[in-house]
């Protein structure tokens, strides 16, 4: 097998399309090599390689090590340096990189290769001893660290020892001798700690950290990050050896991040961040603040340290034609990380840069006018599930605004919530339910929980490219960066802020599309759905077949829906109605009733409100399909249980409190989800389904007759099971739906039909398309019914099932298509063998998850029903489904 692929000196031995094998990074690299780009030789060792040493006992491949050295000796010959030489020794980099991008989650080590002996011969060779010690340092710090597992805090104790000594505050006013006596110092404390020196062998030293990269698949945050993420844990990592350049070889070397367009708005301009005499993660770490890669953004910050362009002129002018050129070569917006050396430009990484929903929609429209991509491929650049950061408010911008600091607006969004102060609390009252605010001086990847039990994050140090920036705009969660008056207190649990003192638990609103943080709550605004959002939803809909509507019982809702762009109603539950306070009495009332006279009395007060309720949703859904599903759940849901309640009703309704309490317990049940629910209570009492029918069809002849577009009222039986079933609730439907029309002598068209929510429907779904005209998947319970799970308790054992890998997604989320999802497809095929034209649907959870719609897609459904938050994500989704 081929473990090892050589990159680097304008040719590599794999491509941009091997990501699987060689990792994102990997791949890239080899990419740009073969564009002739000047990228630093190395080799990929592939992914293929990790999963070899996770199946084996943490054991590398027999002839690795063979292919490795090979990989080593071209690197050698294209650099004209030797690994280990005392005179001319290779510095190398390893780095992880695995398919998909996981910023920041694994670990990279960087001037491999240095020791007691190659550090001289690196300040002989490079004339600079300060240089090759402060390189030194670095790498025993973040070898340690990342390899003898040795806590990074203990080496920055040590350097801030020796800069009070030297009465110093930064970094670069450190000495070579200085950095000597730092290194001296740095490998004592190895010593002392793990009881043996610090390794001196190059090769010693790179196989450690190609094990320790290995090893950082595993780690908490990695998991974490892939769980979020989605990406499963058999993919492994990739390890990148490169041979090492410098940025921290004094004011002509730099080394910087960035996006051929702005990750945060979408804005075509050049964006990113640089560092003069800087290395590797000085930038991303929020060490020092970074300075501007141009002119304009330098002046609109109202920065006084150069720019790029200002410093290092020619190199910025080869820079940009190179980003220009990898830019049309992928056709997306990139993300690059560079370095330059005594003026010598070279690239480490370039990817399809990540961004908000905001500016991934304005990329994906601007690529398109610019005719670099399609209509149809800008529909599919943008995740369905992303749209939910633009579906929600920010802040109203004539609200006042009591700021109390200014940052960076590093990911957009508003967020109001309680300050605190450390990821561990965020995590502890995030998980509670409350909203919090994340306050910290900045961010690391350890801190990745915290953020996302946090509503938004505020840091006082970092740009635009920090570890807390890049995170939040992954998570969708507001974030200022870089807010440098913030000044945070930790022992007292507080920041002080423009001569104000703001304490954990104290309420703060974040705008993180200004950079603003203010005290309070602040009044928001609902999103916007015009420019590029509308035009790209408009794509979406010319190229999808699936309809898509909402699941609404209220006007508000069904309004928002339709602002949304849902095509209908595909779920009303008419339960939900029940429960106005003004109506749940005549409910009550109903349930106790000891006969069906005096149920049809009670049931005559529900009427009236019912129809309203259908006239209301009619008339704003203007003759769209609104699918009505009869009473569904237990009766005792809708009775007082405690005695204290049942006194409290009696009182309030006049109700007899001894008949409440035995009518309450009548109707209790051990098993209430598979009890007397559904259609079952139409059987049972089919006086209640009558009165619902005869509310849809008045409130359908009142809307026909007030001159409105005419409801297409589809009824839906719940819980159905048989055929006889079906049979008798049609009649009962056909039969109250007759007798109003011909009360009223107005013809109304409408639907008879059921939800499939139980396996026994499913597999007899001919049965009931001889009575039924159309289905919809009620999922939830489908899901709960197959599984034998009842949904309102499996939160006690998914996490379980999901933790140890049993489950690969929670079925309440994401449908299970093996299982539920073979259901399905047999009740379609049954149905339409049946009926040709029965119409199907699917309404619950799974119908806004876009990796269900994509099944809906696959076995041809005719629409999708979710909540109306989640149609422009449905729409969207459907979209990719059908391309
Ligand atoms: P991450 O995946 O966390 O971004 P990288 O492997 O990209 O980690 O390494 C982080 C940074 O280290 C890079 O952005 C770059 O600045 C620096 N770096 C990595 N390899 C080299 C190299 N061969 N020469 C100089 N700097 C490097
Ligand atoms: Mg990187
Ligand atoms: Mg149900």
């Amino acid at each position: 097998t081929r473990w090892v692929y050589a990159f680097g000196g304008g040719s590599a031995d794999g491509d941009a399309s091997m990501k699987n094998l060689l990792g994102g990074k990997g791949a890239n690299l080899a990419e740009m090599s073969a564009l002739g780009l000047p990228v630093p030789p190395g080799f990929t060792i592939t992914t293929e390689a990790c999963v070899h040493y996770y199946a084996n006992q943490r054991q590398y491949p027999a002839d690795l090590k063979e292919q490795v050295a090979a990989g080593l000796q071209r690197v050698e010959e294209l650099t004209g340096k030797t690994f280990g030489d005392p005179a001319n020794p290779l510095l190398v980099s390893v780095r992880s990189g695995a398919r998909a991008s996981m910023p920041g989650m694994m670990d990279t080590v960087l001037n491999l290769g240095l020791s007691d002996k190659t550090v001289d011969g690196l300040a002989k060779l490079s004339g600079d001893r300060r240089f090759a010690f402060d390189s030194y340092r670095r790498f025993i710090q973040m070898y340690s660290n990342v390899v003898l597992g040795l806590d990074h805090h203990m080496f920055e104790e040590i350097l801030d020892e020796h800069k009070d000594r030297l009465y110093v505050t930064v970094d670069t006013a450190l000495s070579a001798e200085d950095w000597e006596a730092v290194v001296a110092d740095y490998k004592a404390a190895v010593q002392r700690e793990l009881g043996r020196p610090f390794p001196q062998d190059a090769h010693e030293q790179l196989w450690g950290a190609v094990g320790a990269v290995f090893a950082s698949w595993m780690n908490d945050r990695a998991k974490f990050y892939r769980r979020m993420h989605d990406i499963p844990e058999s993919w492994g990592t990739a390890v990148n050896v490169q041979s090492m350049v410098f940025g921290n070889m004094g004011e002509t070397s730099a080394t910087g991040v960035a996006f051929t367009r702005n990750p945060s708005t979408g804005e075509n301009r050049l964006y990113g961040e640089f560092l003069i005499n800087a290395q590797g993660e000085d930038v991303v770490a929020g060490i020092r603040t970074p300075q501007a890669l141009t002119k304009i953004a330098r002046e609109e910050m109202g920065e006084k340290n150069p720019s790029m362009e200002e410093a290092l002129p020619d190199v910025f002018t080869q820079f940009k034609s190179v980003v220009e050129k990898l830019e049309k070569h992928y056709r997306d917006m990139q993300d690059i990380e560079f370095t330059v050396e005594k003026g010598r430009l070279y690239m480490l990484q370039t990817r399809n840069g990540k961004r908000t929903a905001k500016a991934a929609l304005k990329v994906a429209v601007d690529l398109a006018s610019e005719g670099l991509i399609t209509r149809e491929e800008a529909v599919m650049r943008v995740e369905p599930a992303s749209l939910d950061q633009l579906l929600h408010p920010t802040i109203d911008p004539s609200s006042p605004r009591d700021v109390v600091a200014v940052g960076l607006p590093a990911s957009p969004g508003a967020a109001t919530g309680k300050v605190v102060f450390t990821a561990e609390e965020a995590e502890r009252l995030g998980g509670a339910g409350e909203a919090v605010i994340l306050v910290r001086e900045e961010t690391s990847p350890e801190d990745i929980r915290g953020m996302d039990a946090a509503r938004g994050v505020v840091t006082a140090r970092g740009g635009m490219t920090s570890h807390a920036a890049v995170v939040a705009r992954g998570m969708g969660r507001p974030c200022v960066s870089g807010a440098g008056e913030v000044h945070i207190d930790g022992r007292a649990q507080e920041f002080h802020s423009r001569g104000k003192t703001i304490r954990a638990g104290d309420v703060i609103t974040i705008d993180g599309s200004t950079g603003e943080v203010l005290l309070g709550t602040v009044k928001m605004v609902e999103p916007e759905l015009s420019g590029d959002f509308a035009t790209l939803m408009g794509w979406a809909d010319g190229v999808r077949r699936l309809k898509v509507r909402a699941n609404a019982e209220t006007g508000q809702d069904a309004k928002m829906a339709r602002q949304f762009g849902a095509e209908g109603i595909g779920l009303c539950r008419t339960e939900h109605m029940f429960f106005d306070p003004d109506r749940i009495a005549a409910v009550r009332e109903m349930i106790l009733a000891d006969d069906v006279a005096g149920r049809r009395a009670a049931l005559a007060k529900i009427l009236p409100m019912q129809r309203q309720d259908f006239v209301d949703l009619f008339t704003i859904m203007e003759g769209l399909p609104v699918t009505i599903r009869l009473l569904d759940p237990p009766l005792h849901e809708f009775l007082p249980h405690t005695e204290e309640d049942v006194a409290a009703v009696s009182q309030a309704t006049g109700l007899d409190a001894a008949k409440l309490l035995r009518r309450a317990q009548e109707l209790h049940e051990v098993n209430p989800m598979l009890g007397h629910r559904g259609c079952r209570l139409g059987v049972s009492y089919p006086e209640i389904y009558e009165m619902q029918v005869r509310a849809i069809i008045e409130a359908a002849c009142e809307v026909a007759a007030s001159g409105r577009p005419a409801p297409i009222p589809e009824i839906m039986h719940p819980l159905v099971a048989t055929r006889e079933e079906m049979k008798f609730l049609r009649e009962l439907t056909d039969r109250t739906a007759r007798e109003v029309i011909a009360e009223k002598g107005r013809e109304i068209e409408f639907k008879v039909g059921t939800m499939i929510e139980l396996p026994r429907a499913a597999i007899r779904a001919g049965d009931l398309a001889e009575q039924a005209e159309f289905f919809s998947f009620g999922t939830n319970d489908l899901t709960q019914t197959t599984f034998g799970i009842s949904r309102d308790d499996a939160g006690k054992f998914l996490g379980a099932y999901v933790d140890k890998g049993i489950f690969e997604k929670d079925p309440f989320v994401s449908l299970d298509q093996a299982g539920v999802g073979d259901l399905i497809r047999i009740a379609a095929e049954r149905g339409r063998a049946q009926r040709p034209n029965v119409k199907l649907g699917i309404c619950g959870e799974h119908g806004g998850d876009p990796a269900s719609i994509q099944f809906c897609e696959s076995i041809g459904l005719d629409y999708v029903s979710c909540s109306p938050y989640r149609v422009p994500i449905a729409r969207l989704a459907a979209a990719q489904a059908a391309v």
